[in-house]
């Protein structure tokens, strides 16, 4: 998971006079982005003056990377940028967005997802386009590949002989070759800014402007919508499945949807945890889709209590994202909520390491407990997943030390069964806690008296989107993934040689 915003605009952005406005927006953006990705960060920015690229990127929060004087450098009125949460390539600088190639144009990327077959790609790109990768991550054989279906075997485009219909024609060749689930901004020297989504739609991506007071037009590409509404943008719609856009240096929208597919795979995990709660996801606000999981929860939670299964007296959230539903799950049992863990919020993320045993440790480092609020509790405990159960055991062990007399758990999401191959660290079915358990023993490894999950049926409806990607639950993947299982393996092995 990652999130990506592209921006561009007049020369001087809004009017504010200062030549690097797109890629201030851009860090802006960023920092409401920063929850889909804390790995690394980068922004590239264009000036159509010098005719020169300008990019700055590095580990760590953008916050961090990101200084006054370093924005400052970023010159031009598009920009494009990128927050790293690593699921491909390796965390090392070498594989951090923006990219960029000298052609055609002068190609610059980010993407957020996945490419499945990422070594088909790559061996094809050395052995027929005689091209060296540099790097190990799969946005660099999507530049490629962009910047040669671009010039489908033609001379270079040239500014009389460039048109939409390239970009669509590239962009139609891109959905046809490369499988997975990925959402792609780039900046073309003194072109403009192109973006497109894969043909299901998996990956997120939405669509926005703002109008200056002497009538041009800002526009705004992003992961999430949170990124428009705290930057000033309005926002318009979700760019469609299969659909390329591209507005270019004077300003003109150019959109076509290249590749309809009827079965549309939005990642319905957008909703449980990885979109901020004050975005839209197509029109679905995340918050109300949060709160009407809790209601759905608080109705099977009340069956258990109408069946003398479990005797709750509060609901307690587990921080951050599930605390919506905890509201609603109280509201629907006529039960207090009550905040019994309080995170930390200045544990790094960099605290949390691959390895297991930093993965336990970092959850006594982040969530410290009201002791007053959990002695002598019988707590109904909300929580939006369990992928590894780690954090989930911990936690529950945290509430029994600090005197809760028994624990419930609720899950505002199905069982996590499958492994996710479209850019979310869902692992091996093997490290799946959920992949060969039943609730029941769930249950018993986590230290619950119950653990009580809403199901597929309870997703679509509260979402109110029928055609969703739940692979990770129903193992009915919307792509072949074949080589995606090699692509998983091979992540493994660099994370445990890391
Ligand atoms: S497999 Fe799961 S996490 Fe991955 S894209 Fe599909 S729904 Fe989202």
């Amino acid at each position: 998971m990652c999130g990506v915003i592209g921006i561009i605009g007049p020369e001087e952005i809004g009017g504010r006079g200062v030549s690097c406005a797109a890629a201030y927006d851009a860090y802006r953006g960023l920092l409401a982005l920063q929850h889909r990705g804390q790995d690394a960060a980068g922004i590239l920015s264009y000036d159509n003056v010098s005719r020169m690229f300008a990019m700055e990127k590095d580990l760590g929060l953008v916050a961090n990377v990101f200084s006054q004087q370093k924005i400052e450098k970023l010159n031009g009125y598009m920009a494009i940028g990128h927050t790293r949460y690593a699921t491909a390539g390796s965390d090392g600088k070498r594989d951090i967005q923006p990219m960029v190639e000298g052609i055609p144009f002068g190609l610059g990327m980010v993407h957020n997802g996945n490419t499945l077959n990422y070594y088909s790609l790559k061996n094809q790109l050395s052995d027929d386009f005689r091209r060296q990768l540099l790097t190990g991550n799969d946005l660099e054989v999507l530049i490629h590949y962009f910047g040669h279906f671009l010039m489908n075997g033609q001379p270079m485009p040239t500014e009389s002989t460039f048109s939409f219909e390239n970009i669509k024609q590239a962009a139609g060749q891109m959905f046809d070759t490369v499988i997975g689930g990925y959402a792609v901004l780039g900046l073309m020297a003194g072109q403009g800014l192109v973006a497109f989504r894969d043909p299901k739609g998996i990956r997120p991506l939405a669509l926005g402007v703002r109008e200056n007071e002497d009538g041009t037009k800002v526009w705004i590409l992003a992961s999430e919508t949170i990124a428009m509404t705290y930057l000033g943008y309005k926002y318009l719609r979700d760019v469609e499945p299969g659909e390329v856009i591209y507005i270019d240096t004077k300003g003109n929208f150019q959109s076509a949807i290249v590749r309809k597919d009827p079965e549309r795979a939005q990642c319905f995990f957008e909703w449980v945890y990885f979109s901020g709660a004050e975005s839209a996801i197509d029109h679905h606000p995340v918050y109300g889709v949060r709160l009407k999981f809790g209601e759905r929860l608080g109705m099977k939670a009340r069956a258990a209590i109408e069946a003398a299964e479990i005797c709750p007296d509060v609901v307690m959230p587990v921080p951050d994202t599930s605390r919506t539903a905890a509201i609603s799950v109280a509201d629907s049992l006529k039960l207090p909520y009550r905040e019994g863990l309080i995170k930390n919020r200045y544990v790094a993320r960099s605290f949390i390491l691959s390895n297991q045993d930093k993965r336990d440790h970092a959850v006594e480092l982040k969530l410290s407990p009201i002791v007053g609020e959990i002695e002598g509790k019988s707590i109904f405990l909300v929580d939006d997943s369990i992928v590894r159960g780690t954090t989930s055991k911990r936690i529950v062990s945290l509430l029994k030390k600090y005197g809760a007399k028994e624990v419930t758990l609720g899950i505002t999401c199905p069982p996590i069964r499958h492994p996710c191959f479209y850019g979310i660290d869902f692992p091996d079915s093997a490290d799946l806690l959920a992949h060969d358990k039943t609730a029941e023993q769930l249950a018993e490894f986590i230290g619950v008296k119950k653990v009580i999950y809403l199901d597929e049926e309870d997703m679509r409806a509260a979402i109110g989107i029928q055609k969703l990607c739940m692979a990770c639950v129903d193992k009915k993947y919307p792509t072949a993934v074949a080589e995606g299982e090699l692509y998983s393996r091979e992540r493994k092995k660099a994370r445990a040689a890391s």
